[in-house]
């Protein structure tokens, strides 16, 4: 297994970057997610990586072995690489083993040696017995799973997936999430996997690479992107929360109880550093008329099965997402604790 190297990879269509600088180091085996919004560069980033985009600045580099640089271009076929797509890209008038098998067939792999493979690699997503189906007899998730097949009948370097759960219900996004996990932990594979849903690449990646307009806005585990955001964007673009401006702290130090409510109690002109507090650190309480809690109003209550969800107006006119055990009335006031918060770095 060979770690693949994104250095200051660059690319341009025209005056427009879609890629600008952009350097990842990926360890053998590791899954990585691209997340960002729509036009980011993800896909492009991707497409690079698979040698169907040549880039315009940087190197590409997998294990000691260059890619792709202006200079030099390995093509997609040389790189050992494999690709899942959003919509399968599976063969309608083949057989289930076949569509598995045809990258061997172009590698001209015939005989008892392909007929192992194939169904190792159909074993592998549990679709042994579907070998003989046609795909179109199959759920999109099994079609899924077929296409993950064929990506590793030919035991690839590594695995690039383009939004693989895009077109698959949530229900069964749940369910492929695991069928992945597994996929991966049997393969140990080195995995690229692009999306732009937040949740699927928290539950699947080792790392995630947050792209914003083409850079790096931050590479981190899913843990360190949730508690450690470094900007309010990529705050907001990573579970939810709410923020809120204090006098106390500096960017990338963590408030406790205590620093935090006096920072907040401090006059507007002195709350200057932005902080972000997450929902459960937010413990709502009946609000007694004397007391010099923090306050706040029911704004609207959402049923989320295991728990309400609050949107709250503080006094300041700043918002506050918690979470509560039993509904509140809307307008209902409340006193509030916040138990931590974490200070962002200014959005660039
Ligand atoms: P999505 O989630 O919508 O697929 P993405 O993050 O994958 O978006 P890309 O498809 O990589 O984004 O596109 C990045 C930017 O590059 C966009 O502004 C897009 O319009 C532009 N772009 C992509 N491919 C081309 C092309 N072949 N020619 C010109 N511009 C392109």
């Amino acid at each position: 297994m060979a770690g693949l190297t994104i250095d200051h990879v660059t690319k341009r269509f025209g005056e427009q970057s879609a890629v600008e600088a952009l350097s990842l180091d990926v360890a053998p085996g590791e899954l990585v997610a691209l997340l960002g919004p729509s036009g980011c560069g993800k896909t492009t980033m991707l497409r690079m990586l698979a040698g169907f985009e040549p880039l315009s600045e940087g190197e590409i580099r997998l294990g000691g072995r260059t890619l792709a640089s202006r200079e030099h271009h390995v093509p997609p076929e040389q790189r050992n690489m494999a690709m899942v797509f959003q919509s399968y890209a599976l063969w309608p008038h083949m057989s289930v083993a076949d569509n598995v098998g045809y990258p061997l067939k172009l590698r001209r792999l015939d005989g008892e040696s392909y007929r192992r493979r194939v169904a190792q690699a159909l074993a592998l997503v549990g679709l042994a017995s579907y070998a003989a189906r046609s795909p179109q007899e199959l759920s999109g998730g099994q079609r899924q799973r077929v296409a993950l097949a064929r990506c590793l009948v030919t035991d690839p370097d590594v695995v690039l997936l383009d939004e693989p759960l895009a077109n698959l219900d949530r229900h069964l996004r749940a369910a492929m999430e695991q069928s992945f996990r597994d996929f991966h932990r049997r393969t140990r594979a080195t995995m690229i996997y692009v999306t732009h849903d937040q949740s699927e690449a928290m539950a699947l990646a080792d790392r995630i690479a947050v792209m914003r307009e083409g850079r790096l806005a931050q590479w981190a585990t899913p843990e360190t992107l949730y508690r450690q955001p470094r900007t309010a964007w990529v705050a907001s673009f990573i579970g939810q929360g709410s923020l809120l401006s204090v006098a106390a702290g500096r960017p990338g130090q963590r408030l406790e109880e205590a620093a935090l409510m006096r920072g907040l109690a401090a006059v507007p002109a002195e709350r200057t550093q932005s902080v972000l507090v997450r929902p459960e650190h937010v413990r709502v309480h009946p609000a007694s008329p004397s007391s010099q809690d923090l306050r706040g109003r029911v704004e609207s209550v959402t049923f989320r099965g295991e728990r309400y969800e609050l949107h709250l107006r503080l006094e300041s006119g700043e918002t506050l997402i918690a979470y509560h055990a039993t509904a509140l009335g809307e307008g209902q006031p409340v006193a509030l604790t916040l138990c931590e918060g974490w200070c962002l770095e200014p959005d660039a």
